[in-house]
């Protein structure tokens, strides 16, 4: 269910964190927004900050071009949980969210929700380390 202006401000977001980062359309799942307000209640001590919720099919497609090159589309990920259009233009609403933070922090956390979240979850330790947290079926990758 799409989270309201008024229930995201409730809940402690601000829908500029939130909202696709080329167009500015928020389109947010309010079950994530409830799990997150847990999570971000639940870390209180530690500081993290939202990099990507909302995606547009168009900015999707920048993302992975960025990371992927001329193979993006090889690579692209249709079902991702960020996504609020998919490839054809359909609304859709994001159920996922991904956090960076001091590394300190981000394994903190690591070290309880990778055991527990239940949905979609991964820590990508890269040269720009950030979780990713989807409230879709439980999932873990690679
Ligand atoms: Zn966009
Ligand atoms: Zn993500």
């Amino acid at each position: 269910m799409k989270a309201t202006e008024e229930e995201i401000t409730l809940l402690g977001f601000n829908s500029k964190d939130l909202a696709c980062k080329c167009c500015g359309v928020c389109r947010v799942d309010l079950g994530l927004l409830q799990r997150m307000r847990c999570f971000f209640d639940f870390t209180q001590k530690l500081d993290f900050k939202i990099t990507s919720c909302c995606r547009c099919w168009d900015h999707h497609v920048d993302v992975y071009r960025g990371i992927y090159g001329v193979n993006w589309e090889k690579k692209i990920s249709k079902a991702s949980k960020h996504l609020i259009t998919d490839e054809h233009g359909n609304e859709l609403e994001s159920c996922a969210m991904d956090l960076v933070g001091l590394f300190l922090h981000l394994e903190a956390v690591d070290a309880v929700l990778g055991k527990i979240w239940l949905g979609g979850y991964h820590f990508y330790k890269t040269n720009s380390p950030l979780i990713h947290l989807d409230t879709a079926r439980k999932r873990r990758w690679r």
